[in-house]
């Protein structure tokens, strides 16, 4: 039978082991953010929205870069910090609404409706001259 002297002695030895043999890296999953970019974030900048409690990300006191994956072209693309930022504080976006299309094709879509917008103004324009010519 092993002393508790000498029982102390190897459990500090295997902890020495453990702590030196322990992979740099913890626990599987790399996290989904991507490391680098945050933004603090200014809870009283915020829409005003109907739910209880916070966003995460007012939770946690600042926005992290995420990837996303584009519900047009399904390509994943990282909505930086600073844009969340600017959408949540300076734009009033919903505290819900998330990051939905890439750069290409939020460009497409804003062609889309500025195309849709002119042709309805037209419409609307030969319209009214034909009645003022009336
Ligand atoms: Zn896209």
């Amino acid at each position: 039978m092993k002393s508790g002297k000498q029982r102390k002695a190897e459990l500090k030895a295997n902890r020495v082991k453990r702590e030196t043999t322990r992979p740099v890296l913890r626990g599987g999953e790399p996290r989904r953010e991507v490391s680098g970019g945050t933004a603090p974030c200014n809870p009283h900048n915020l829409a005003p929205s109907n739910s209880f409690g916070l966003p995460e990300f007012a939770q946690r006191g600042y926005y992290m870069d995420v990837l996303f994956k584009c519900a047009g072209c399904e390509k994943e693309e990282v909505w930086s910090a600073t844009r969340q930022k600017w959408w949540y504080e300076v734009a009033k976006g919903s505290v819900e609404s998330k990051a939905k299309l890439c750069n290409a094709c939020r460009r497409v879509e804003r062609e889309r409706k500025a195309q849709a917008r002119r042709v309805h103004l037209e419409g609307v324009a030969a319209k009214l001259s034909k009645q003022s010519a009336a």
